[in-house]
C-alpha cells in the first residue's frame, strides 16, 4: 500500500523530531544570552552603583570642605579687622608710649595662645618697620613679644600692602615659609594677612597676622582618612598647593615646580573646570568631583593670585574595580554556577530529546515497513495503540487518530470478558513472544467482522519488550462459509430441518449420556407419510415436495425447543424427545397427527408414528428399530395412527413381547 500519510499520530515528539540540532542550538543559544547579557548587566549595574554613590559621597564631601575653608577664613579676616580697630592699638598709635605697647603686646599674646592659628602677629608701620611683634610657639604654647624688630619693607608682602584698600583686608595663602626672602627646606606652608590700621583717616600702618597653614592642612587630612579619596587644592593657575604627589605641589611658587598643571596634565578636566562652579567629571574611567571655593569676601587675594581655589577629589578607575571586586566575585561565581546548570540541563534535554527522537525513528521505521504488509497495528507496553497502517484503516474503517493512545476496545471475543481475553494474550506473549487467534471487531458502523489477529513482542536488543504488533486478517467471509458449510451438513437442503446424519449424531449423544445417567431417558418417534407415492403420481413431485415442506412447518412449530426433529428418507421423519416419558411422547405425537389431517393442503396428508422410549443398555440402533416396529404396527393397523413400544412394560414382563399401543383411527 503507497505510502501516503505518516501511520504515527502527530505528537510533539514527532513534529519536533526533524528540528531536534536546531531547537538544541536556539535553546542553548538563548539561555547563554540571557544569562550573558544578566551577567554584564549586573556587573555593569554594581559599578554604576558604587560610582553613583562614590559621586554623592565626593560632593558632599567637597561642599563640607568649602563651608568648612569658607568660616576659617572668615574668621582670620574678621580678627585681622578686628585687631586693626582695637582701642588699645589705636591709643598705642597715636601715643607710642612702652605702656601702651604693654597692653597691646598683652592683649595680643592672650589672643595667640587662644587661638594657636598665628605664628606671628605684629604692627607695621607704611615704610615697613615692625612697632610690634609677637611670637608664637606652638610646641610649648606661649606667646611672647619679640625682643628684636625687623624692618619688612622690602618684603614683597609689605610692596603688595600699599595697593590694598582701607575697606579690604589682604590675604596670602599658600605661601611657603622663607629665611632671608629664600623659601625654606622643608617646605611648609604658611599664609599671612593684612590690614591697614587707619586713624582719622590716615594710614598709619597694618596689622599683619602670620597664619599657621596646619590647621588648614589638617583640615585636607581629615578629609583624606575619612573618605578614603586624596582631597587635591589646586589654583586659579592650575597649580597644585596640595596634591597626592607632594613633588607636584607649589608650582606657583617653586620654578623647577612649574610643569605641573592641572591644565597640563588633565586639559579636558581643566576645560570642565574653567566653565563650571561645581561638578562630576569621568575622565578615561576616573573620577573627577571638582569645586571652587571663594576665599573671602572683601579680601584681595595677593598669592596664588586669585580670590579662589579649586577642590579635587579624583578616584581612579582601578580603585573603583577594586571597590567592586568582592561583589563582581559574588555574581562571577553566580555566573559560573548558572552556566554549570545550563550546560547539565542541556545535556540531559539533549539526552531526553535523543532518546525521543529514537524512539520516534524505530517506530516510524516499523511501521514504513510494515505498510508494506497487512493490516497492522503498533502499540506500547501497555497495550496502547501507537499508529496502524493505512491496510487497517481501510479494513476496519477506523482512522488512525481516532484510536491512538487507547486500547484496542473495538476488538473482543465472544463470550470472554475484556480481562479475561488481555489475559490469556499478555500470558501466550510472556511465554512464548507470540498469540494467535480469532478475534471479533466491531467496526465504526457497528456491524461485526471477524479478524485474524497474530500479536508479537518486539524486543529491539532489550530483554524487555518495548513494542507489540498485531497483524491482522478479514476472515469474515470464510467464517460465513464455514458457517455454511456446517449447516449444509446437518441441515436437509428441502425442509432446513436436520438431516439423517445429524439425527444419527445426535440419538448416538443422547443414547450414551442416558446410558450414563439414567434419569436422562428420552423417546424418539418415527413419522412416515402414508401413501405418498401416489401424491407424487398424482399430483406430480414438486407438490410432493411442498407438501413435505408444510409437514415439517407443522411439526417443527408445534415441537418443543428441546425436540429435535429430522427429515431422516424421503418422506420419513422422526421426534427425539429428551426427558420425555412414553406416555407425554405419545400425547404429542397424537396430537402432531391429529393437526397433520387438519392441514389444509390439496392433496390431504395423514402420517403414521411409530414410538419408542430409551431404557438402559439399550443401542441406538435397538431403540431405531423398536421404534421402527411401532411404525410398522401402526401402518399394518390401517395408518394414520399412533404405536408406541413400552419397553419398560416389556421388560417387567420378562420374556413376553413388549406391549404395544394404537391410538388414533
Ligand atoms: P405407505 O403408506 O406404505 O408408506 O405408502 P407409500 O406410498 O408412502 O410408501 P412407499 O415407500 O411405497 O413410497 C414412498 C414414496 O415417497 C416414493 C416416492 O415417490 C416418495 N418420495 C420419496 N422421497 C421423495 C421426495 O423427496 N420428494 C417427493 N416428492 N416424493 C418422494
Ligand atoms: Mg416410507
Ligand atoms: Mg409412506
Amino acid at each position: 500500500m503507497p505510502f501516503t500519510k505518516d501511520p504515527l499520530q502527530p505528537t510533539l515528539q514527532r513534529i519536533l523530531a526533524p528540528y531536534f540540532w536546531p531547537i538544541l542550538i536556539v535553546i542553548l543559544v538563548l539561555l547563554s544570552s540571557v544569562s550573558g547579557y544578566n551577567y554584564l548587566y549586573q556587573r555593569a549595574s554594581i559599578t554604576e552603583q558604587h560610582k553613583h554613590s562614590l559621586e554623592e559621597s565626593m560632593t558632599s564631601k567637597l561642599a563640607f570642605t568649602e563651608q568648612v575653608l569658607v568660616n576659617s577664613f572668615q574668621h582670620i579676616e574678621d580678627s585681622v579687622r578686628l585687631l586693626a580697630k582695637s582701642d588699645k592699638l589705636i591709643e598705642y598709635i597715636e601715643n607710642p608710649t612702652l605702656e601702651n605697647k604693654f597692653y597691646v603686646e598683652k592683649q595680643w599674646a592672650l589672643l595667640a595662645q587662644a587661638s594657636g592659628n598665628y605664628r606671628h602677629l605684629k604692627l607695621v608701620d607704611i615704610d615697613g618697620y615692625e612697632k610690634i611683634r609677637i611670637d608664637y610657639d606652638s610646641e610649648i604654647n606661649q606667646a611672647q613679644p619679640a625682643n628684636e624688630l625687623i624692618n619688612k619693607s622690602q618684603h614683597n608682602f609689605m610692596m603688595l600692602a600699599n595697593n590694598v584698600n582701607e575697606d579690604e583686608t589682604a590675604l596670602i595663602v599658600f605661601d611657603l615659609e622663607k629665611q632671608n626672602n629664600q623659601i625654606r627646606a622643608p617646605y611648609r606652608l604658611m599664609g599671612r594677612t593684612l590690614s591697614p590700621v587707619v586713624i582719622s583717616g590716615e594710614r598709619k600702618g597694618y596689622v599683619v597676622l602670620n597664619l599657621k597653614m596646619d590647621t588648614i592642612a589638617s583640615l585636607f587630612d581629615a578629609q583624606l582618612n575619612t573618605l578614603k579619596i586624596p582631597l587635591e587644592v589646586v589654583a586659579e593657575s592650575g597649580h597644585f598647593i596640595r596634591s597626592k604627589e607632594p613633588s607636584h605641589q607649589y608650582g606657583h611658587m617653586i620654578s623647577e615646580r612649574n610643569k605641573y598643571n592641572l591644565n597640563q596634565s588633565h586639559p579636558t578636566l581643566w576645560r570642565t573646570v574653567s566653565q563650571h562652579q561645581l561638578g562630576i567629571e569621568e575622565i578615561d574611567g576616573d573620577l573627577f568631583a571638582f569645586r571652587w571655593v571663594q576665599l573671602g569676601t572683601d579680601t584681595r587675594i595677593l598669592s596664588p593670585d586669585s580670590d579662589q581655589i579649586l577642590l579635587l577629589s579624583r578616584i581612579s578607575e582601578a580603585d573603583i574595580l577594586a571597590a567592586t571586586q568582592a561583589q563582581i566575585l559574588t555574581i562571577n561565581q553566580a555566573w559560573i554556577g548558572r552556566g554549570i546548570f545550563i550546560f547539565i540541563t542541556s545535556l540531559m534535554l539533549a539526552f531526553v530529546m535523543r532518546y525521543l527522537l529514537t524512539q520516534y525513528k524505530v517506530q516510524k521505521l516499523m511501521l514504513t515497513a510494515m505498510c508494506q504488509m497487512s493490516s497492522v497495528m503498533l502499540m506500547d507496553t501497555k497495550g496502547k495503540v501507537i499508529g496502524v497502517n493505512h491496510a487497517f484503516e481501510g479494513m476496519t474503517g477506523y482512522n488512525v487518530d481516532d484510536i491512538c493512545g487507547y486500547k484496542p476496545s473495538m476488538l473482543f471475543v465472544e463470550g470472554l470478558s475484556r480481562a479475561k481475553l488481555e489475559e490469556a494474550i499478555n500470558n501466550a506473549l510472556t511465554e512464548n513472544g507470540f498469540w494467535h487467534g480469532e478475534v471479533s471487531c466491531k467496526l465504526p458502523d457497528q456491524s461485526i467482522s471477524s479478524l485474524w489477529m497474530e500479536v508479537s513482542a518486539i524486543r529491539l536488543r532489550s530483554k524487555y519488550t518495548k513494542y507489540y504488533v498485531a497483524s491482522f486478517v478479514d476472515i469474515t467471509e470464510r467464517t460465513k462459509r464455514e458457517q455454511e458449510l456446517v449447516s449444509l451438513s446437518t441441515q436437509d437442503p428441502l425442509t432446513g430441518i436436520s438431516n439423517r446424519r445429524q439425527f444419527d449424531v445426535t440419538l448416538t449423544q443422547l443414547e450414551k449420556t442416558a446410558r450414563r445417567y439414567p434419569s436422562a431417558s428420552f423417546c424418539l418417534a418415527l413419522l412416515d407419510l402414508d401413501y405418498f407415492k401416489q401424491v407424487n403420481d398424482v399430483y406430480g413431485h414438486t407438490t410432493g415436495d411442498n407438501v413435505l415442506k408444510s409437514f415439517a412447518k407443522l411439526i417443527t412449530s408445534q415441537l418443543r425447543e428441546q425436540d429435535i426433529f429430522a427429515r431422516i428418507g424421503g418422506e420419513e421423519f422422526a421426534i427425539i424427545m429428551p426427558f420425555t416419558s412414553i406416555q407425554e411422547a405419545t400425547s404429542v405425537c397424537e396430537r402432531l397427527r391429529l393437526s397433520t389431517t387438519q392441514l389444509t393442503l390439496d392433496p390431504q396428508i395423514t402420517v403414521s408414528i411409530g414410538i419408542a422410549n430409551y431404557q438402559a443398555k439399550l443401542s441406538a440402533n435397538e431403540l431405531y428399530e423398536r421404534a421402527d416396529k411401532a411404525l410398522y404396527q401402526a401402518k399394518a393397523l390401517g395408518r394414520n395412527r399412533v404405536r408406541f413400544e413400552d419397553i419398560t412394560a416389556a421388560k417387567k414382563r420378562s420374556k413376553l413381547p413388549s406391549p404395544s399401543f394404537d391410538i388414533g383411527m
